[in-house]
């Protein structure tokens, strides 16, 4: 049996106090995950010290950093390190979501110096991949995704890899109320566990949570987090409000 997690993506949005108020709201009414499972709360930087002592000691709630700078300290103003993440009391970050791999431009090797730092920190990476409309309608998707696993992950040993959990997001889906189908989303998260399983066997493939991200919502969380393969969701507009996302929550025992 496979963790299921269900992680919010604040992304650069909510003042403090509405982060507060909206944390508050959720962890009141004390949504319970179902067991085993997780819920992992993805927020601004400033925010994290606040979240994470919030979640302390439920332990089935997690706070996480957005993103990572791909080097360990040093001359780069206004970034923020794995190192500085990991001593706010953080315990996941957010590694390669599509908005930075466009915007920040991310290539593949930043993404998998990020890994590594984050790893040697002890902070769990939620690694996302996805592909972009064109690419999906050229029918080239699973190369796609493909490359971009092996760019960035295949230099860890299985140990490591062990470690992560991953998202599939593609792009076209990502805020922008189109879903993909639960087969389209099965049919990659399948085809992901194939690759793994090419380099570090069944077994590990099989023991990685991977988590569909794109619109997703209290009303499909259920038929996507039912797809054998699908083990949760990476969530951004929904997560910002309290009974959307306790349903998402809910959604995990499915
Ligand atoms: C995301 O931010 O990773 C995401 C999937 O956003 P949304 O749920 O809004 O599509």
């Amino acid at each position: 049996m496979r963790t299921k997690i269900a992680a919010a993506n604040w992304k650069m949005n909510l003042t403090f106090q509405q982060g507060k108020e909206l944390i508050d709201r959720i962890l009141t009414t004390a949504p319970d995950p179902g067991p085993g499972n997780k819920v992992v709360f993805a927020v601004p930087f400033p925010y994290l010290r606040m979240i994470g002592k919030k979640v302390k000691g439920l332990e089935q709630f997690h706070v996480a950093a957005q993103n990572i700078h791909h080097k360990k300290s040093g001359a780069y103003t206004g970034e923020v390190s794995a190192e500085m993440v990991k001593s706010m009391g953080t315990e996941y970050v957010v590694i390669g979501h599509s908005e930075r791999r466009e915007y920040a431009h991310e290539t593949h090797e930043m993404l998998a110096q990020k890994v590594d730092l984050a790893l040697e920190q002890g902070l769990v990476p939620l690694f996302c991949c996805g592909e972009p409309l064109e690419i999906r309608e050229a029918g080239k998707q699973d190369e796609f995704v493909r490359k971009q696993l092996e760019e960035s992950l295949f230099h860890l040993n299985a140990l490591d890899l062990l470690k992560l959990v991953i998202a599939y997001e593609p792009i076209w889906a990502i805020g922008t109320g189109k879903t993909a189908t639960s087969q389209q989303a099965q049919d990659m998260h399948k085809g992901i566990r194939a690759v793994l399983a090419s380099k570090y066997g069944k077994e590990v493939a099989d023991s990685i949570p991977i988590l569909y991200g794109g619109s997703v919502k209290a009303s499909n969380a259920v038929e996507l987090f039912t797809q054998p393969d699908v083990d949760g969701g990476l969530v951004g507009g929904a997560s910002l409000n309290a009974d959307e996302f306790i349903a998402i929550i809910h959604a995990l025992h499915s």
